[in-house]
């Protein structure tokens, strides 16, 4: 247990109706009895006047939430104030001036960690959840939230151990020949969890991706109103349109939501060869960052012919206004009047859908899980091939090393800061 007591808004900065500060550690208790003159009952909200040194500060809802029942596994309080700031400030002072610090970013969800309320993979969904820009983010989050990633992940492990374990009995005994079955089971169920592992890594990074967001880029000719489009698509002026060809020169991005998914379509410049200094640099980076997207939107003006298009991506007709038909194959719309956005938009969003769906167990949300799952299996490979027990047995402790360090049941001391850090304070 942390024998320091901190503080932090939990809700947003600004001015807002309630402001909720949140105190977790050792003095909680005593802090509660200074400001509210009695410790309230536990779990139950109740209003309380907030007093400290003669002056009273606010009236509050006062909730007190003892160890180890709470979210960071310590003696908590949550004091719901008045939202203003002058409140909030004199409220900061009082818990300061009573030997209370500001928490740290991400320090109660930390403490949570490290008093065993939450492993790894569930404090990174806390993180994820309040990130969570859309609904399949929010799905995605809470499902990792309740734990489900996390269990998938000890499963291995311990189907793991238990082949550690019989695997050591043979190095103990060795005289002792093992039962040929009993070596086929172990090797099984090295081999299945291997498999699963596998299988879980070759997911086109869809949990990755979706937590992330996806990048369509448009490219094209110039001047056939690829920035037009990403303006209407977005809803906003993002992109400089311009009828003089080639003057798109930086790369544009708008971030939109479709089918759920967070998509940052990303403006390309004009595709052509140039003498411009400038516009050269445009076009590298543009052909860089199309070679990098997850689709690639091919726009061409209607009546003109398609170039050669590198499947799987989506040719788009604009102008379709001005009455040209053509090319087969292409979606009709007019950045000008609107026509054959909604379709355009349905199509993307179904693109975004397929590139970020799972299904069956829950996807894998991230690099640091995709590196330690890297490991295992590589670790497995090898304890499969090994030719004496001992050295298949250390290659089963690796293994099952880098899946702790998932859910951090190991040796996680080195992330944590990093980990923590990208929260926000209060969190
Ligand atoms: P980009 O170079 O591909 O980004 O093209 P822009 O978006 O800058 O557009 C080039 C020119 O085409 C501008 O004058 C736009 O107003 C015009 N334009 C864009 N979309 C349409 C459209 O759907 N119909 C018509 N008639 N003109 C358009």
């Amino acid at each position: 247990m942390r024998d320091d007591t901190i503080f932090a808004l939990a809700s947003g900065a600004g001015v807002a109706a309630v402001a909720v500060m949140r105190l977790s550690g050792p003095a909680c208790d005593s802090v509660l009895r200074t400001l509210c003159a009695d410790l309230p009952p536990p779990r139950v909200a109740v209003l309380r006047r907030l007093r400290f040194a003669d002056t009273m500060l606010d009236q509050a809802l006062v909730l007190w939430f003892p160890g180890p029942a709470s979210y960071t596994g310590e003696d908590s309080a949550e004091l719901h104030l008045h939202g203003g700031r002058a409140v909030i400030q004199a409220v900061a002072d009082a818990l300061t001036r009573l030997g209370l610090r500001p928490a740290e970013p991400g320090e109660f969800t930390r403490r949570a960690f490290l008093n065993g309320r939450l492993d790894l993979v569930e404090a990174e969904a806390v993180h994820d959840l309040v990130s969570a820009e859309t609904e399949a983010q929010r799905r995605q989050a809470l499902r990792q939230l309740e734990g489900e990633l996390g269990a998938l992940y000890r499963g291995w492990a311990d189907s793991l151990r238990g082949v550690l374990a019989q695997q050591e009995a043979l190095i103990d005994f060795p005289d002792e020949d093992l039962p040929p079955e009993v070596e086929a089971a172990l090797l099984d169920t090295m081999r299945s969890v291997r498999a699963d592992v596998a299988a879980h890594l070759a997911d086109d990074h869809r949990g990755e991706k979706l937590r992330e967001g996806l990048f369509f880029a448009i490219t094209g000719p110039p001047n056939v109103g690829k920035s037009s489009l990403i303006n209407a698509l977005a809803g906003r002026d993002v992109a400089i349109v311009s009828p003089t060809p080639g003057t798109t020169r930086d790369i544009l991005e708008a971030r939109v939501v479709l089918g759920g998914v967070p998509v940052t379509l990303v403006d390309t410049a004009g595709l052509r060869d140039t003498i411009d200094a400038i516009e050269a640099e445009g076009v590298r980076r543009a052909r860089a960052r199309a070679a990098a997207a997850d689709r690639v939107i091919v726009v061409v003006e209607a009546g003109t012919a398609a170039p050669p298009l590198a499947e799987p991506a989506i040719l788009v007709a604009n102008k379709s206004d001005l009455g040209a038909a053509g090319p087969a194959g292409g979606l009709r719309v007019s950045a000008l009047t609107g026509e054959g956005l909604d379709l355009l938009r349905d199509r993307l969003a179904l693109e975004a859908r397929r590139l970020t769906e799972t299904s069956g167990p829950p996807p894998l949300t991230r690099a640091r899980h995709r590196a330690a799952l890297q490991m295992a299996l590589e670790r497995l490979t090898d304890a499969e091939a090994a030719p004496l027990p001992e050295l298949r047995g250390e290659d089963l402790r690796l293994a099952l090393r880098a899946l702790g360090r998932i859910t951090g049941q190991v040796g996680v001391e080195d992330i944590l800061d990093t980990l923590f850090r990208q929260f926000c304070i209060g969190k």
